[in-house]
């Protein structure tokens, strides 16, 4: 009998460990998919869908085209039952179904991290998916538009204040490109100007990322008027605006809330070993006490060898060779290759800070403005697994024509609450 395999979760592990196990051992396994949508989604670029600069449909990687070959299951995993290897799972029309496995691959990322304070689920948004992405377009147009026809100077002022709380690389590229998607769509407005704030509770951006790129970020941000508030946080929100930690309260209709995330709670419901709410695995993507069963990217806590007694950090990155390398180790303990064990040290890292700027540090080389921005484009390019003309003819329209203004009405904010993030859990996991 074929080997059957699982995979839950299509991001940027899931696809990689499937483009491994189909490239290479297409006659010598079988490979399934679960995951809820019927792509898998380019998250870095999110922030360009959100500024109208990138089609949505372009950040969305289609995996029926991509794998041919795989059985696509629709629909999200509720349960893992590691005895009778079987992956319980709702489809997209509620229906429990299972799925039996011989080896299952577990990468199913991760979701906003939301911190204890008051108002903040109800009042914020994230920028997670494409729904949040198509729904901060339309409402920054719709702020705009109300604002040139507000009755009052208090209400004009608050609709043109935009608050981003949280400036790791999410927070730092929305505010950058949203900013200047602010100042296009005020060039129909004249005496109008917006106010961005971007709220970072550490002392620099970027905390994450070398001095260099948090220089750079923290420079380019300033010098064209983003208001950056280092050491401070939100200390309450309610529907008018939100009071700082620093004392300050801020009216604004806007708060778009990227604190991080943290590993999809549905893996408590699985009942394997965890570490900080990830899966606990070894350095060959194996899953502790369950050698079958293996977990990549966000969701799993892999040793970071490169970093001895760390665990590789939440980024795209290594969630994308972790995929390659759970493939692999997969095919490996069904004897079809040889076992490697995951190692990999950073190339690098780009922030886009819109416009022609960007900070980047490619094999450690410091670099900014336009060098950095074609870098990091040509990145981002290389590393989207299709759909890189699309992308690519998406920037060239964006430097050549006007931004396209129009509210799309797609998605209500009741479509993109905040609460992937339960706030109990997050205080357990932090
Ligand atoms: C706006 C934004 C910008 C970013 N920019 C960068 C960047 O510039 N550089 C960088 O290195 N990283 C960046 N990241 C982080 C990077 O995108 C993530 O680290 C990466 O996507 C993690 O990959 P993953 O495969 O673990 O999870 P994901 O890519 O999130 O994929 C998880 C998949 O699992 C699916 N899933 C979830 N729950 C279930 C379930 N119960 N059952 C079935 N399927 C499920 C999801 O729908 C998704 O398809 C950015 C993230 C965001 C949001």
């Amino acid at each position: 009998m074929t080997p059957q395999v699982v995979i839950i979760g299509a991001g940027f592990a899931g696809y990689n460990a499937a483009r491994v196990l189909t490239r290479k051992h297409a006659r010598q396994v079988d490979v399934t998919i679960v995951n809820p949508t019927d792509f898998m989604l380019y998250q870095p670029l999110l922030p360009d869908v959100a500024a109208g600069i990138v089609n949505p449909r372009h950040v969305a990687l289609s995996l029926a085209a991509a794998f041919p070959q795989v059985r696509l299951l629709p629909g999200i995993a509720t349960g893992v039952d590691a005895g009778d290897r079987v992956v319980r799972y709702a489809d997209t029309e509620g229906r429990p179904r299972r799925v039996r496995y011989d080896r299952l691959i577990i990468t199913v990322g991760a979701v906003n991290r939301v911190l204890p304070i008051e108002g903040s689920t109800v009042h914020s948004h994230g920028l997670k998916g494409i729904p949040e992405a198509l729904y901060l377009r339309d409402h920054i147009i719709r702020q705009v538009e109300l604002a040139a026809v507000a009755e009052s100077d208090e209400e004009r002022r608050a609709r043109l204040t935009f608050v981003v709380v949280g400036a790791g690389y999410t927070g730092t590229e929305t505010a950058a490109v949203c900013q200047l998607f602010t100042r296009s769509l005020l060039r129909r407005y004249p005496g109008l100007e917006a106010r961005w704030i971007l709220v970072q509770y550490a002392d620099h951006l970027l905390p994450e990322l070398r001095p260099y790129l948090q220089k750079t970020a923290e420079r380019t941000l300033g010098k064209r008027g983003v208001e950056v508030r280092l050491n401070t946080s939100v200390a309450r929100e309610d529907a008018d605006g939100v009071l700082l930690t620093d004392g300050e309260y801020v009216a604004t209709r806007t708060v778009v809330w990227t604190t991080g995330v943290r590993p999809d709670p549905v893996v408590e419901s699985f009942g394997l070993p965890a570490v900080r709410g990830r899966i606990q695995t070894d350095e060959y993507l194996a899953v502790t006490g369950h050698p079958e069963i293996y977990a990549a990217g966000d969701v799993a806590a892999v040793p970071d060898l490169v970093n001895p007694g760390e665990i590789t950090p939440m980024t795209g990155q290594h969630a994308e060779r972790q995929g390659a390398a759970a493939g692999r180790n997969v095919a490996a303990s069904l004897g079809l290759r040889a076992a490697r064990a995951y190692k990999h040290h950073p190339l690098g890292f780009l922030v886009d800070l819109g416009g022609w700027k960007a900070a980047a540090d490619p094999l450690g080389i410091p670099l900014s403005g336009v060098i950095a921005k074609a870098i990091t484009r040509g990145y981002h390019l290389y590393s989207m697994p299709g759909n890189r003309v699309r992308v690519a003819v998406d920037w060239a329209l964006d430097a050549l024509l006007p931004r396209q203004t129009v509210q799309l009405g797609l998605v209500s904010a009741d479509a993109v609450p905040l609460d992937s993030a339960d706030p109990e859990i997050s205080r357990r996991i932090v």
